[in-house]
């Protein structure tokens, strides 16, 4: 699908004007509609003849929200950049105990607080990010985790409470949050220390 999609809209320009092939191309995604508008709307604003406002936010570009802003910021190579998905966010909680302040984990400002800290002052905090994806990806699962598997177990709360088979406990661990520092997660793309 990348490739088709790089091959019928190689530039903002003809993205901005794309008719239906657009929808199509996205369909297999299963919400084309709402995104072949964005994604219009991000190529017409992109392929502004005067240029992108780069002073502005990557949040600030149609269809980019808080997530993938803090990502492509992260894969340009912005020092301390901060996301959080689902995934990131049961990371977090997790291995912190950090109990989230919003109904949705991924929306809860201690949780990007959290990641902030963790990626601060980071020249590699995409990096950080990825390592987070793979370890939710392959061991830290959405159901039971792979405990045992998990380079985290040993700073772990939920591990360590399953240990001791008794319900994890919540709340703010700020202050254990270097001692995911040197860590390894082996696979997926970071094969990184955090
Ligand atoms: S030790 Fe278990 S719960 Fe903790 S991060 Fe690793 S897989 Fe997840």
């Amino acid at each position: 699908m990348i490739e088709r999609f790089f091959k019928l809209f190689p530039n903002p320009e003809t993205l901005a004007i794309a008719g239906p092939d657009l929808e199509l191309t996205l369909r297999p995604l299963g919400f084309a509609t709402q995104r072949a508008g964005q994604l219009r709307a991000l190529g017409d604003r992109l392929g502004d003849p005067n240029g992108p406002d780069l002073g502005r936010s990557w949040a600030d570009m149609p269809g980019i929200g808080p997530y993938s802003s803090g990502m492509v910021e992260g894969a340009l190579g912005a020092q301390g950049a901060v996301a959080v998905d689902t995934n990131i966010a049961r990371i977090i909680e997790r291995v912190y105990g950090v109990k989230p302040s919003h109904a949705e984990a991924r929306k809860s400002p201690n949780i990007w607080s959290f990641v902030a800290a963790l990626t601060k002052g980071s020249k590699s905090a995409i990096r950080v990010l990825w390592a987070l994806l793979d370890l939710a990806a392959i061991v830290c699962k959405v159901g039971v985790p792979d405990c045992e598997a998990c380079p985290l177990r040993g700073q772990c709360e939920y591990a360590t409470a399953r240990q001791r088979s008794t319900t994890p406990r919540l709340g703010s661990t700020t202050d254990r949050l270097p001692s995911l520092r040197g860590r390894k997660v082996h696979k997926g793309r970071s094969n990184f220390s955090l």
